[in-house]
């Protein structure tokens, strides 16, 4: 498919290294653009999987900014240290605060008002379709991701930082968290999937999972596609999906299907 060029927006190219400008000034910004700032080791891990797809060519397009910021040139003495061992002793290394300070400082400086400070942290509250929506709401969001053991607890607490986790496993590293939790939000923004009504249909969005899908072939290994989806008639596919997305739902996840019925879509 060719690349459809922006309509309102600047085009800009983005590059996923930060080399070519100084990594402490701040990033240009496209004016009124929801902006990811991450704040990483990894820097040069970005924009990853959301260079891809519709994500990647919405950042191609200035639909969004993606603003990746090294932790490295923050750190201390000739070999810019950004860890410590633990204060108290036992395993691995700490990302130091005053490192990490001054990172955030200056991240600070280009991040739009009201975006919120996220750390990714397996302690973190658990990310959710409802917080991919807050996110895609707002301004955009600038992203800690840890390494090693973590991060200095003064760090979180100085900032009052909201810790998310992507789930209940240990990343080695936020970089897959982030890229996670900004694809989620940034599919959500105005423009960015070619139908809106898919994000409205789909799991979680409604309280439930979704149904199933089907496509052609209508019949694959001798398995036909569910007579009704072929009908052409309207009500009863969505009755069908309806009665399939709470079939899977009480089936699969009881915690969903107790909150719809309760009427409440956020848990
Ligand atoms: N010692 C920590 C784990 C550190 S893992 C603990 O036991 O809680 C290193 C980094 O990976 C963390 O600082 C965090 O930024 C990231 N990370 C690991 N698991 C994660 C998860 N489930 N969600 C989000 N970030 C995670």
């Amino acid at each position: 498919m060719p690349d459809s060029p922006s309509k309102s927006h600047g085009r800009k190219s983005i590059s996923a290294s930060l080399t070519p400008r100084s990594l402490i000034d701040p990033a240009p910004r496209l004016a009124g653009v929801w902006l990811a700032q991450v704040i990483t080791l990894f820097p040069q891990a970005f924009p990853g999987v959301l260079g891809e797809s519709l994500t990647g060519r919405a950042l191609k397009d200035g639909l969004w900014q993606l603003n990746p910021i090294d932790l490295r040139p923050f750190g201390e003495g000739k070999h810019r240290n950004v860890d410590d061992t633990p204060a108290g002793g036992g395993a691995g290394m700490v990302l130091r605060a005053d490192v990490m300070g001054r990172a955030i400082d200056h991240a600070l400086k280009s991040a739009p008002t009201g975006a919120p400070l996220i750390y990714l942290s397996p302690r973190g509250r658990r990310f959710d379709q409802a917080m991919a929506q807050d996110l895609a709401a707002g301004p955009g969001v600038t992203m800690i991701c840890g390494r090693f053991e973590g991060l200095d607890q003064r760090v979180i607490e100085h900032y009052n930082i909201l810790e998310v986790s992507l789930g209940d496993f240990v990343l080695t590293g936020g970089e897959l968290a982030a890229q996670a939790m900004l694809d989620a939000a940034v599919r959500l923004r105005p423009g960015i999937l070619g139908n809106d009504a898919s994000t409205e249909e789909e799991s979680f969005s409604d309280g439930l999972l979704e149904h199933p899908q089907y496509t052609r072939p209508a019949e694959w290994k001798g398995l036909p596609i569910p007579p009704v989806l072929m009908s052409g008639n309207h009500g009863e596919v969505a009755k069908w999906r309806q009665a399939q997305s709470e079939e899977i739902t009480k089936a699969r996840r009881p915690d969903l299907w107790h909150a719809y019925q309760k009427g409440d879509t956020d848990t």
